[in-house]
């Protein structure tokens, strides 16, 4: 093994995830040395280490595989005493002694030769356990569970369908992981569509579309990720429909995903439209923002870090597009703070993510500015405007008054209007005494700060 190894490899990895990522987690990775076929890598924090070796370590030791078939696995480590970047001496020479390490190594082992390739790899964080479940959501998972729990087939296929990045493939893993527990002796099979397409196309190359028929024909559970894929390749489509219709014929249970409905699955024949249909539907939607707000809360407990709630919620209204999308955030914001050494802040929040809100920037309106702040006090959209004059009523609307003063380029008397045709002095008023209040409360003054972040970005 060579220093240019290594750096080829990173090289790669670099050009598959972006900048970004290398930076934050490819290169504080230190090679420590190569042992028994084993390359060991290290990080500075049990964090990095982690998420190192559950989103990258595959990977490394694949490419490392191709670059240098001696390598079989890759262990990732948290860095010990010795900070010096340790490489492997080139190939010939001993192999360098296995540094001491401070926390357990995490070993990806290699996977078993050829028994099982026709499958794909499960995620060990895609669990029922690790989903949480909210109203979007409750249907499709309780469906999965069922298929994942039931001795006998239920419904032949589940469907489930919904945008990118809100669980569906999470829910067949999760599927997956339940069985392979609970009934070992269940052939689960789990696969994209894609690969589906790919072994087909292999095996009429190979002329062994037999085998092919064969594999797919024994299991007990096919699971097909992300079906939308197949559509307007005839030849894919055509193959998948006998193997359908052949374990269903068998009462075998089949899942499927896609990103739509099987009706509105456009390059989809007829007769598979009408077999996708002939189960159970589910569909999964957008996200809530109380979802959001569970799911960064599980998330940071599985990460072991405290997040403020502050900023989890600003996270939770910010970040709305998919479950995928604020995951990143949450990770981006988590790594940053790591690497700086910094605690996680609304301010530093915003900075690690400003490319990522700049995205969802436009014009704020009074009305939104209102909504929102009625929600964040839980009280009535209609007390906005109303003549009621209680505290609980009107401080938040003068916070409202003066965030519409702050974030829009209405005037005085326009802001007046649109509060029940309130004089401009009101409002005038009202930013005066928030400005008062910001100065001498320090949680009144962050409740205002994270309400102006939220609608601003
Ligand atoms: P899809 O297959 O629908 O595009 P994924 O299943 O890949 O989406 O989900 C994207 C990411 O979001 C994954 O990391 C997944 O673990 C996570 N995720 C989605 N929904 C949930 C949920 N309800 N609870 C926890 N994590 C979730
Ligand atoms: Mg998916």
């Amino acid at each position: 093994m060579t220093n240019s190894e290594w750096d080829r490899i990173v090289g790669r990895l670099r050009d598959e995830v972006g900048d970004a990522a290398y930076r934050s987690w490819l290169r504080p990775i230190t090679c420590q040395g190569v042992n028994d076929g084993s390359v060991r890598l290290g990080l500075p924090t049990r964090f990095m280490r982690d998420w190192v070796a559950t989103h990258y370590a595959e990977r490394i030791r694949s490419l490392w595989g191709a670059e240098n078939p001696a390598i079989r696995a890759v262990e990732v480590v948290v860095e010990g005493t010795r900070s010096a970047t340790a490489l492997a001496p080139a190939p010939g020479s001993a192999p360098a002694p296995a540094p001491q390490c401070a926390a357990p190594a995490k070993v990806i082992p290699m996977p078993q030769p050829d028994t099982d390739d026709l499958g794909a790899q499960l995620d060990p964080r895609y669990t029922f356990r690790n989903f949480i479940v909210g109203k979007p959501n409750e249907f499709a998972q309780a469906a999965a569970q069922r298929v994942a729990e039931a001795r006998a087939v239920s419904f032949n296929p589940l469907f489930l369908y919904g945008g990118v990045g809100l669980g569906k493939t999470h829910l067949m893993h999760a599927i997956a992981w339940h069985i392979r527990e609970h009934n070992p002796e269940r052939r689960v099979l789990y696969l994209s569509a894609e690969k589906f397409m790919y072994r087909f196309i292999r095996a009429l190359r190979s002329q062994d579309t037999m085998s092919f028929k064969e594999q797919f024909r024994s299991v007990d559970v096919l699971m097909v990720d992300d079906v939308q894929f197949i559509a307007g390749k005839d030849a894919t489509q055509e193959e998948f429909f006998h193997t359908f219709n052949a374990l269903v014929d068998q009462g075998r249970q089949i899942v499927i995903s896609a990103d739509k409905s099987p009706s509105d699955l456009e390059g989809m024949e007829e007769r598979l439209k009408s077999r996708l249909n002939s189960g159970l539907v589910a569909d999964i939607h957008a996200t809530t923002y109380e979802l959001r707000l569970g799911i960064l809360h599980s998330k940071a407990e599985q990460m072991g870090v405290v997040v403020p709630q502050k900023v989890m919620e600003f996270l939770a209204h910010k970040i709305s597009s998919n479950v995928r999308e604020l995951e990143g955030a949450l990770n981006r914001v988590v790594a940053h703070s790591q690497l700086v050494g910094r605690a996680i802040t609304l301010e530093t929040t915003q900075e690690v993510l400003h490319d990522l809100l700049r995205a969802s920037d436009r014009r704020i309106t009074i009305e939104e500015i209102q909504k929102r702040v009625a929600e964040h006090f839980n009280i009535k959209l209609s007390e906005m405007s109303s003549a009621r004059r209680s505290r609980q009523v009107a401080r938040p609307r003068q916070v409202a008054m003066y965030l519409a003063k702050q974030l829009t380029s209405r005037s005085l008397p326009e802001i007046g209007r649109k509060f029940g045709g309130r004089d401009h002095t009101t409002v005038m008023h009202a930013v005066k005494k928030v400005e008062e209040l910001r100065d001498s409360d320090h949680n009144f003054s962050e409740d205002v700060e994270l309400l102006r972040r939220m609608l601003q970005g």
